[in-house]
């Protein structure tokens, strides 16, 4: 899925082995406001993506930064052993640990998605599960 494959590295996240692209959000927003970007190059969330974010997604607090419509979804992709090669949704925290409980090495990839304007952002990778790394 390419919009899981960041154009720029991450750094470090708070949790161990967890990689966070809070900076290249803000630079992307950057480069958006100041007009190197279009609207059409930050708002390319594709058709599942979109489906994902309106069905199976968490709702956050926060609105989005570029339409400033809608409050922003948080889509979470989970990959590792005997999962799809696209990943796994997971919707909710019961399904998250379920899959950590199942001691294997899975890997959470969390995007943030507008449903209005189509705006989606990697946000971390993080590793979940018993035998974290
Ligand atoms: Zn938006």
């Amino acid at each position: 899925m390419s919009f899981l494959q960041p154009d720029v590295p991450g750094r470090p996240g708070q949790a161990p082995g967890s990689v966070d692209y809070r900076f290249a959000r803000r630079q992307t927003l950057f480069q958006f406001r100041a007009g190197e970007l279009t609207r059409s190059d930050v708002c390319d969330a594709h058709s599942e993506l979109m489906r994902v974010a309106i069905n199976c997604s968490q709702k956050s607090t926060a609105k989005c930064p570029v339409c400033e419509e809608r409050q922003l979804r948080f889509v979470r992709y989970v990959f590792g052993p005997r999962l799809p090669s696209g990943g796994r949704v997971v919707a909710s925290r019961a399904e998250m640990r379920a899959l950590g409980d199942r001691g294997s090495n899975f890997r959470c990839y969390t995007v943030e998605v507008c449903i209005e304007c189509r705006w989606n952002h990697l946000l971390q990778i993080e590793p979940i599960g018993r035998d974290k790394q």
